[in-house]
């Protein structure tokens, strides 16, 4: 089923001049949800939507006259800063906003006098989680990651047997997640290294990111009621960025048998702005398994997961040093890769995460796990482009690096781009390592 309809149509125009310029993350056709206050001020936080390098406030934006009475009540949680709320609606009444705020952006709509009060320029923002996480839980739905890590943890049996039977995820922690433009403190852990006779406890030297996707829950499901595929792309709201920062030498000697536990709950980053569902609907893509793996058993398997439950999005992975930085030096592209070779969908990770009767809850984040590509090239995470810290990767100022170091920015990009399609962009998910208490 497609849900394009005039808010897909590659040349609309808004009035927001910025938000017409080719390589816009924020053109009309996108519209995230944000939460945000003028950066320095004391306000109330408050749900705001991108549009080119501005965001429309939703509060002041609600009290404007040029709203229908069925907008209004749309409008009403977001006007109240509870993104929760509103993405708990079904999904025809989400789908009804945007098509509400197009409408209003548009620049045939007549009301940019209006409106133009309601506009805050983005650098002029400071911007928050965008809504409350009460769980957060991280899949592994990366093949080339899952083989290449598996590799060198367990060279002889890389990929476990259930790898592709069972969208596999572990519980994760959404009390340590933040926004982009912060810091990440390196975590202290326990660390052994494979010829020492017993571990030590100190700052961790294998510090890592993972490019990953964060899937945020619209409405949840009762306990008990699990969510069949049929109906999982309801409960889907949006994506952002997600960079699940990982301490590899905490990981190695902690993960076995019951998996990462403070490896990976020290800190996670999104961006700040979550991309509907809605705006990617031009960017979906076939879901199919390579020839002679295993088809999906029938619970995670539907018609319409077959013909487009995969989405086609570009990612990247960006860094910048502290030398690089003084220097006056632009970040660097590590990698690139593409979040259609993961090995499930969304829907599947949804499904199968309430099929036992978990109940997922708005605003629950659901991590895609690292996003690596089938080239070497292409690891999503520094323990894949240094194999596992014994090729150190050259940066053209000429350091090197094997695992981050203190002082260094990683900026995770991920945009989606199509024929017939208005190219979208998730914006920056970025922090900056700081040293270890
Ligand atoms: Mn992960």
């Amino acid at each position: 089923m497609t849900l394009t309809d005039h808010t897909h149509d590659p040349e609309a125009q808004s009035w927001v001049p910025s938000a017409n310029a080719a390589d816009a993350d924020f053109p009309l056709q996108n519209l995230p949800y944000g939460l945000f206050r003028r950066a320095g001020s004391q306000q109330d936080w408050r749900v705001g939507v991108a549009i080119g390098d501005q965001i429309l406030d939703l509060r002041h934006a609600a009290q404007a006259g040029c709203w229908s009475s069925d907008t209004l009540v749309l409008l009403q949680p977001l006007a109240e800063g509870d993104l929760n709320r509103f993405m708990a609606l079904p999904q025809e009444k989400r789908r009804a906003l945007r098509l509400a705020l197009f409408d209003a952006l548009h620049a045939d709509s007549g009301l940019d006098a209006e409106l133009s009060g309601c506009l805050l320029p983005q650098s002029e923002a400071e911007m928050a989680v965008p809504c409350r996480i009460a769980d957060y839980t991280d899949f592994y739905t990366g093949i080339h990651h899952a083989t290449t890590v598996g590799k060198l943890f367990r060279p002889d049996n890389p990929l476990l047997p259930n790898y592709k039977w069972v969208p596999i995820g572990y519980h994760g922690r959404s009390s340590s997640i933040g926004v982009s433009g912060g810091t990440v403190r390196r975590p202290l852990g326990q660390l052994k290294a494979p010829d020492a006779e017993v571990p030590v406890f100190g700052p961790c030297k294998r510090l890592d990111y993972e490019l990953e996707l964060g899937l945020f829950v619209a409405g949840g499901n009762a306990l008990g009621e699990p969510i069949p595929m049929a109906e999982a792309e309801q409960h889907m709201f949006g994506l952002s960025l997600l960079n699940d920062w990982s301490a590899r030498d905490l990981q190695a000697w902690e993960y076995q048998p019951l998996g990462p536990f403070l490896a990976k709950n020290f800190a996670s980053t999104i961006s700040p702005w979550i991309v509907t569902m809605e705006a990617l609907e031009p960017f979906r893509l076939p879901f199919t398994r390579p020839e002679g793996d295993p088809q999906p058993l029938p619970y995670l398997d539907s018609p319409a997961n077959r013909a487009g439950g995969n989405y086609g999005i570009e990612l990247e992975v960006w860094l910048q040093t502290a030398q690089m930085r003084a220097a006056g030096q632009p970040a660097v592209c590590l990698m690139r890769s593409n979040f259609k070779y993961a090995y499930w969908t969304l829907a599947q990770m949804l499904t199968h995460h309430a099929s036992n009767g978990c109940n997922l809850q708005p605003g629950d984040l659901l991590g895609t796990g690292t996003q690596s590509g089938p080239e070497a090239g292409e690891g999503g995470s520094l323990l894949e482009l240094s194999l596992g810290g014994k090729q150190s990767i050259t940066l053209p100022n000429g350091e090197t690096r094997t695992f981050l170091q203190d002082g260094d920015s990683v900026i995770l990009r991920g945009f989606a781009q199509a024929k017939g399609a208005r190219r979208i962009g998730f914006g920056d998910c970025a922090a900056t390592v700081v040293a270890a208490p």
